[in-house]
């Protein structure tokens, strides 16, 4: 079996080899050129210690050099070289209490996670596959190393990590380690929102966001996104959907662009539903005001989830604004664009045609007609330049005091009347035209 290794990963490994030491590409870079993927970066394990790497190198950084993690710069690119390691006992599953070096390979490959993430290679010894790594990708499931229930133990992480695995590979969890999430799925909350996170977001951009369902029957979610659970566990008897609103939020996963924004709005859009449902006589489920309680509760999540303040904020938008409909008239769209955020669009559109495309068929193509009637008003205000933010009107405030106006209250009041009038009629959007309406 032979990998293409980009040339600098080949110098640095040659460099170390020609000093007497091992080295290996190793982890996610070998698993994705097996895979015939594109590695996002390359990972090197070495016999050699942190001190023994960064003398044979011109340019190096101490990324994690008590965990033996030396970073060798090369070209401008960053490339992690890695002493051979075994990792001590984890404190509450989530520090390993101590490392301590090796200089066998194998000892290194069994500290990590998943056969299909324990392969070394180089050219000279070639493929190093100690735990069947190669026929666990070609049967395309996701094994532990070992026993499951010692290695969630060690590391509780992984359980999140094998979904996530599962989810980008389009790959099945294997029946024992399956087992040993079910079992200690619950030790989840000792992981660090953080790490959380990041596997969470990991799993949501990729080709199979649906997965989170498995994420759900193994407990996992009932830990660190019981919200999540509340959904699957809601009925929607209405004529406009067909499924729970757990299960129509992972159809609207699929249905959105692989984006990080996009796909944790589609997974909070309706996250209020379950404690906004209501039932009227006729038996029909109602979920009034979902949308705002939604923000709230997404803003909750996003924060204990340790969101940076940015992505909270645009997401929030998007589930505040995902149901608002205006009626397709120029002058509604431009008011309505200018209320929501032109900032916000066109994202919202995806955000309302996933939504649309996840429910029942009952008036579909009246939906999304609705929704390219609304793009095609909001691409006319593009096109003509139209102005739809206050801070665009071709007059302000220091104009209307050229005018003779007081700074003040009643200056803010007569701008917000002079936007309001722009939004009705946009032509009038000159200093010219605005500074004689001003006059009345
Ligand atoms: P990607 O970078 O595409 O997300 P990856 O497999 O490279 O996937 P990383 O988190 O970058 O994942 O980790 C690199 C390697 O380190 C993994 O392939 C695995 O061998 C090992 N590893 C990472 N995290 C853990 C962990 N929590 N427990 C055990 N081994 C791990
Ligand atoms: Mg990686």
């Amino acid at each position: 079996m032979r990998i293409e290794l980009p040339e600098n990963v080949n110098k640095i490994i040659h460099q170390l080899q020609a000093n007497g030491f091992e080295a290996y590409a190793v982890g996610g870079c070998v698993r994705d050129s097996l895979l015939g993927r594109i590695p996002q970066d390359w990972d090197i394990t070495t016999s050699a210690t942190p001190e023994q790497v960064k003398s044979l190198f011109a340019r190096t950084i101490d990324t994690g050099i008590e965990h033996g993690t030396v970073t060798v710069m090369l070209d401008h690119t960053g490339y992690e070289v890695t002493t051979y390691r075994i990792d001590g006992e984890y404190e509450d599953a989530r520090h390993p209490k101590e490392v301590t070096f090796t200089g066998n390979l194998i000892e290194d490959l069994k500290r990590r996670d998943f056969t299909i993430n324990a392969m070394a290679y180089n050219d000279e010894q070639g493929l190093v596959d100690a735990f069947s790594g190669i026929e666990d990708l070609e049967d395309q499931v996701i094994r532990c190393v070992g026993n499951p229930l010692d290695r969630f133990g060690e590391d509780a992480l992984r359980m999140l990590r094998a979904v996530r695995f599962a989810a980008q590979l389009g790959f099945s969890i294997e029946e024992e380690t399956r087992a040993g999430i079910t079992a200690l799925a619950g030790t989840i909350q000792k992981v660090s929102a953080e790490r959380i996170q990041v596997e969470l977001v990991k799993l949501l951009v990729s080709a199979h966001p649906e997965e989170l369902r498995t994420a759900w029957e193994l407990g996992l979610t009932a830990v660190f996104l019981p919200e999540f659970d509340e959904m699957m566990k809601t009925p929607q008897n209405t004529k406009h959907h067909m499924y729970p609103v757990g299960e129509h939020t992972l159809k609207a996963l699929q249905e959105i662009p692989r984006d990080k924004v996009l796909r944790l709005t589609m997974l909070f859009h309706d996250v209020a539903k379950p404690i906004c449902r209501t039932t009227d006589e006729a038996g029909c489920d109602h979920f009034r005001g979902h949308p705002e309680k939604g923000v709230d509760m997404t803003k909750d999540i996003l924060r204990r989830l340790k969101f940076d303040n940015d992505t909270i904020h645009k997401v929030c938008v998007l589930v505040r604004y995902h149901d608002d409909r205006p009626p397709i008239t120029p002058v509604k769209i431009r008011q309505a664009v200018s209320r929501i955020g032109l900032e916000n669009f066109p994202q919202l559109f995806l955000v309302k045609r996933a939504d649309t495309l996840a429910q029942s068929l009952y008036e579909r193509e009246a939906k999304l007609a609705y929704i390219e009637d609304y793009r095609r008003l909001y691409e006319e205000i593009l096109e003509k330049g139209w102005c739809v933010r206050k801070q665009d009107m071709a007059i302000n405030g220091k104009d209307l005091i050229a005018l003779g106006m007081a700074p003040g209250k009643e200056l803010g009041e007569e701008l917000d009347r002079l936007f309001t009038h722009v939004l009705a009629v946009p032509e009038h959007n000159t200093k010219e035209k605005l500074l004689q309406l001003a006059h009345k």
